[in-house]
Order: structure tokens, then C-alpha cells, then sequence
């Protein structure tokens, strides 16, 4: 299932299945679900509120949560009268609007670390996004006054679907609610050309996380390392990687990050990139206003959004 976050005619902010150029609202559904029992004892350890609404609300259902849209989906679908809007005249958002946390991941192919002319790291190279970074698909994304030095990277992004502290690799996979695309903007300039290097900073400035178009659930996608990664600038190909030359699999990053902090539904965990971005081309490419950037991978969809 294809599960987007969508807006029409200036209503409110919904929650949809898309099916056949059309969107099923599923907001309905998603308010009547009861708060996961996982969800009622991690909110009452952190004094924070369970989600109530959107999303969110879906992917605190933890394990139960694609069996049961699956279920409603199939009766809903039955339904003669069922009216669906047409994918191509609602507003997308990033299906995840806003995230609590976007972990991002350095130089996690081995052809990118090749490219980038260190060896590759023992353990994952954790780095953040700050969460209001994040750009609805297709919109543009305006390159700030003062940075020359804006770059893109396609990446693989896992949205989570439940709570995690400490899973081992051989159930990580399980806590993956499903699959989209990121785009992980950065402002080279703060990365690398300064001491000490402002990583975060250079990669959570506004619009610099445009994801989507949607979360393709997991049960779509057998095993994530087995998917082709792809950037287009302007009509010409720079990225085409492999999710099987991850140094550090999907399964893996959730083991090694829940070892530390717990994961909670709606995290994004965005899995590097692959060789090909614009900083380390001979000479340098950096995105000007005007460009136009297009994503894919494979089983999940394509993205596209200019820059302004
Ligand atoms: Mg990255």
C-alpha cells in the first residue's frame, strides 16, 4: 500500500491510500484506533502525549498496524458508493510531515566513501536532520541567501512504525512501517569547508529534507537491499546506486541506533547515499535556482522538486 499525507481544496490535512491514480481517505479510520497498549506505557515513561491524529496515529500501532489498514482497505474498497478523489488533485505533503527524528547516515555505500577518499567506518556514521527540514514532494526548495555550496543526495529513507529500544538485527525489519524517498539537501560550505564542520546545521536548513511521494509499506518490499537508487539534475543522471552496497544494511542501522536511543513511529531513518553527488565531481556541481532534481528507487516511486 502507498500511504500519503494530502491536503484538497484547502480542507484539512488527511491521511490516504493510493489505489489506481486515486486516494482513499483513511483519516476516518485512523482516529478510531485505539492508542497501542506500547504506545499508552512509552508515553506515560516520557510525560509526552500519545500522537492523536494523521500518521502518526497510524504508525503507533505498532506491529498491527499494515494488517490492519490492510483489512479495512479490503472492506472499504468494497463499498459501491466509495468515493475517491483522483491522486492528480490533492496537495501532497511529505507522508511524514514531521517526524520526531531524522537520522541520517554518512557515507554509507562503499562507491560514496570510495569517492569521498577515506576508509570506511567501523560503526555507522550517525548524523541528524533536524526534523523541520522536511519539504513536501515537488515543492521547491529555495537555496538560502548565502549558500553557494547546496548539494543533493538521493537516499532510501525507512519510516518506523512502532517502538524500539535495543532490537536485535534479526527483527529489525519488523519495525519498519515502510519505505520512501529523501532527498538529504546540504550546504557543503558548513560541512566542509569550516572547523569543526556544522553538519546538522548544513543539512537541516528549511526544505532541505524533501521526501516522499508516499510510504510504501514493508510488506511490499521483501528485503530493502535490493534496490536501485537514482538522481537526475536537470535531465542528466549523477547518482545510480544499490541499497546491496550499503556498508551498513537497513537491518542493521535500526540494531545499532536502538542500542542508544529508542525509536518511535513516525522516525526516519535516511540510509546515505551513493556515489555521484555534486561536491566531489571534477569540477564541482552545486545547485543553482532554476534546477530541476528528480529521484527514484526502485519499488518505492520517483520524487521531483526544483530548486528557487
Ligand atoms: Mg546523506
Amino acid at each position: 500500500m502507498r500511504v500519503i499525507t494530502y491536503r484538497q481544496n484547502g480542507g484539512p490535512v488527511l491521511t490516504g491510500v493510493v489505489f489506481d491514480q486515486h486516494v482513499l481517505n483513511i483519516s476516518s479510520w485512523i482516529e478510531s484506533l485505539p492508542v497501542s497498549r506500547e504506545a499508552h506505557a512509552h508515553h506515560l515513561l516520557s510525560g509526552t502525549p500519545a500522537p492523536a491524529e494523521g500518521i502518526m496515529r497510524w504508525l503507533q500501532s505498532g506491529s498491527q498496524a499494515i494488517a490492519s489498514l490492510d483489512a479495512f482497505v479490503r472492506t472499504a474498497l468494497l463499498d459501491p458508493k466509495l468515493n475517491m478523489e483522483r491522486l492528480d488533485s490533492v496537495q501532497l505533503y511529505a507522508p511524514v510531515p514531521r517526524p520526531g527524528k531524522i537520522i541520517g547516515v554518512g557515507r554509507n555505500y562503499a562507491d560514496h566513501a570510495k569517492e569521498t577518499g577515506v576508509a570506511p567506518f567501523e560503526n555507522p556514521r550517525i548524523i541528524f536532520k533536524m526534523a523541520s527540514s522536511v519539504a513536501a514532494p515537488g515543492a521547491p526548495v529555495t537555496r538560502p541567501a548565502g549558500v553557494l555550496k547546496m548539494d543533493f543526495e538521493a537516499e532510501l529513507a525507512v519510516v518506523i512504525g512502532g517502538y524500539g529500544r535495543d532490537v536485535p538485527e534479526s527483527e529489525a525489519l519488523s519495525l519498519v512501517a515502510g519505505y520512501t524517498i529523501l532527498n538529504d539537501l546540504s550546504a557543503r560550505e558548513f560541512q566542509f569547508d569550516i572547523s569543526p564542520a556544522q553538519t546538522t546545521f548544513a543539512k537541516s536548513m528549511d526544505g532541505f529534507a524533501p521526501m516522499g511521494p508516499w510510504l510504501v509499506t514493508r510488506d511490499e518490499i521483501a528485503d530493502p537491499q535490493t534496490l536501485d537508487v537514482s538522481c537526475w539534475l536537470n535531465g542528466v543522471q549523477m547518482q545510480q546506486g544499490h541499497t546491496a552496497n550499503m556498508l551498513f544494511p537497513v537491518a542493521t542501522l535500526i540494531a545499532y541506533v536502538s542500542r542508544f536511543m529508542t525509536l518511535e513511529p513516525g522516525d526516519v531513518i535516511t540510509t546515505g547515499t551513493p556515489a555521484g553527488i555534486g561536491a566531489f565531481r571534477t569540477p564541482p556541481v552545486y545547485l543553482q535556482p532554476g534546477d530541476h532534481l528528480r529521484f527514484e528507487v526502485t519499488q518505492v516511486g520517483s520524487m521531483e522538486h526544483l530548486i528557487a
